[in-house]
């Protein structure tokens, strides 16, 4: 789909350009996705293109990238980090397109290509465009699918060793269109607790219920326990939404129905954006499980394997994305009260921490619902749409002209005048210096001579 008219003129003519390169990686990309830690593909061609600009950059968390670029300026102390994800999925693509995925059950159902290119083409304009005061941080990140990359590169030292004093990340969104925008000034997405747990009963013939300890009543009544904490929490918490969900339970063999099987295991999620809320919600579901353990006299516990943190954007960080947006979108097209997603982003993981901004660029086909643009994420028709890379990459530019102006009367031919009027002090002493050995010299080697 060509670029809507009306935004030509707000995008620099030279990421138009870029664009065009950048989108046949993107396709590239999607042809080779790669799931958590191993996004080898992907790794090699950002690798292969900075190494040709030669630029600076640390590889982290195995298969991410951190690359360093420094401005024409560096009186401030700023450290902008900009952050694409790079996963893909286990989804069979049903997209008829020529770049559809080679590797078979994986996909970029999540757009993850689409991030990478838009990053890149930020980084091939600004590497070339350090009209900026501080230094920029392009973060490629592994493993966002719930694989905790995020934490992986904040333990490897990404927010500490670089010195990143704020983030800045988008993430391509279907359900809005093409054109629009959305930026949250407090929460954007939920955080996300797994949880696992485990009955075990005695198995027997079912025949002699008497012989065993059947886990299924207990499993079946603990459900409706832990249902019933949702919607308290969602009552206590009526300004907060507040998800438990059942995702699914495991017991016995269905082709053998006369066997009361020894264990049953069930597994679920906790979605909300407020962590004191989520803290107590996961006290209480393992205090349902103590007791239900106990009123049956049967072993059984609860594992919260994964667990990540809300997605919360800053609002003064959310100012400047406002700002750099009005310049791509225009204000109009920004929706500035969009309700926050219960789905998860690693990302929550840097907003935890830093002052950060997260927002959703608008990816649906405006016209036609049935565009794969138009299909929601991880779904085997989704497809990310190519107009988002210009609209990102002058979104992320903007973000550095507002982030890190030069100081006004800044020269980068020459440097500022106290600092050159020091220059010239040391260069008059070394002259100085030069003359007064070769006087002292000459003198004495007259003399010897004499
Ligand atoms: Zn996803
Ligand atoms: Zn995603």
């Amino acid at each position: 789909m060509p670029l809507p008219e009306n935004l030509i003129p707000n995008i620099d003519p030279e990421i138009l350009g870029i664009t065009r390169k950048m989108t046949k990686l993107r396709h590239d990309f999607h042809q080779y996705p790669e799931t958590a830690y191993e996004e080898d593909y992907a790794h090699g061609k950002i690798t292969d293109l900075l190494n040709e600009w030669d630029l600076e950059y640390e590889v982290m968390a195995g298969t991410g990238i951190v690359v360093t670029l420094e401005g024409l300026e560096k009186t401030s102390k700023k450290v902008i980090g900009m952050r694409a994800d790079m996963d893909a999925l286990r989804v069979q693509e049903q997209c008829d397109v020529p770049w559809k995925s080679r590797n078979d059950g994986k996909m970029h159902a999540c757009g993850h290509d689409g991030h990478m290119a838009t990053l890149l083409t930020a980084l091939a304009y600004l590497k070339d465009h350090r009209e900026f005061n501080g230094i920029i941080k392009f973060i490629f990140q592994p493993a966002e699918e719930g694989s905790g990359g995020a934490k992986k590169m904040i333990e490897e030292g990404l927010l500490k060793k670089h010195k990143i004093s704020a983030l800045y990340g988008f993430h391509n969104w279907p359900s809005l269109p093409f054109g629009k925008t959305a930026i949250h000034t407090g929460p954007v997405m939920a955080s996300n607790t797994n949880f696992i747990v485990t009955i075990n009963g005695k198995g027997c013939h079912g025949a002699q219920p008497e012989e065993g300890h059947n886990p299924i009543p207990v499993a079946f009544e603990l459900g409706q326990q832990l249902c019933a904490l949702r919607d308290k929490s969602a009552h206590e918490n009526s300004e907060e939404k507040v998800i438990l969900s059942l995702c699914s339970i495991e017991s016995g063999n269905s082709a053998a129905m006369n066997i009361i099987p020894g264990d049953t295991k069930m597994t679920g999620t906790v979605r909300t954006y407020n962590l004191g809320i989520k803290e107590h919600l996961l006290e209480q579901i393992s205090e349902a499980v103590e007791s239900i353990a106990s009123r049956f006299d049967i072993n059984a516990k609860v594992d919260f394997p994964h667990s990540t943190s809300p997605t919360i954007n800053s609002p003064e960080k959310a100012e400047v994305s406002r700002e750099a947006m009005r310049g791509v979108l225009g204000e109009e097209n920004i929706d500035w009260d969009a309700a926050p997603a219960m789905t998860a982003e690693d990302f929550g993981e840097f907003s935890n921490l830093v002052p950060a901004s997260y927002i959703w660029i608008g990816n649906a086909d405006p016209e036609d619902g049935e565009s794969p643009h138009s299909q929601p994420l991880h779904n085997p028709k989704y497809g990310f749409n190519d107009d988002v890379i210009p609209v990102g990459a002058q979104y992320f530019v903007n973000i550095i002209k507002t982030e890190m102006p030069m100081t006004e009367g800044w020269d980068a031919e020459k440097p500022p005048k106290r600092l050159s009027r020091i220059i010239n002090y040391i260069r008059l002493r070394i002259s100085q210096l030069v003359i007064w050995i070769k006087t002292k010299f000459r003198f004495s080697f007259w003399k010897k001579k004499k």
